[in-house]
């Protein structure tokens, strides 16, 4: 099952189980979708991705302890989900790029924008939830964009 017929059999509502198959499991892609329907299903089967967690679920051996971390990290992103079910809640885990977003459509960047030192904070609302929230753009050590994600307390 890759994402896209994951999200397929997401959009099945009749579905009392969701069977994963750990090896398909793409954490970033799953993270990347803003289809809200598709994100309200993926709540609906939160449980069937907490096995994911479960070290036994994965072979022994070096890349074990990589995985197991990025299943915690899925995992924490579909708690999150689970709270505020919107697509913007991916934007912080895949420390998203604010601008591509708001090319897309996906927030609208707000006037206000702040200088910070070597980082520029901005403001930006969801156009799925209308939340605002908090982009702080700086360059990272190997001079990497770096985009962290807050939602702005009201
Ligand atoms: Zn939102």
């Amino acid at each position: 099952m890759d994402t896209n017929k994951l999200i397929e059999t997401l959009k099945d509502v009749r579905l009392d189980e969701l069977k994963i198959e750990p090896e398909k499991i793409k954490a970033y892609e799953i993270m990347s979708i803003t289809d809200i329907e598709v994100l309200k299903a993926l709540c609906r089967y939160i449980e069937s991705f907490k096995k994911l967690s479960l070290p036994e679920v994965w072979p022994a051996g070096e890349g074990r302890q990589s995985i197991l971390g990025l299943m915690d990290y899925l995992n924490k992103y579909l708690s999150d989900l689970n709270v505020h079910k919107c697509y913007c809640v991916g934007f912080k885990y895949l420390e998203a790029d604010i601008f591509n977003q708001s090319d897309d459509g996906f927030v609208d960047i707000l006037e206000s924008s702040e200088v910070i030192g070597e980082s520029v904070k901005y403001e930006c609302k969801c156009n799925g939830c209308s939340k605002i929230l908090e982009v702080t753009h700086s360059l990272d050590s190997t001079g990497g964009d770096s985009y962290v994600w807050r939602q702005k307390s009201d």
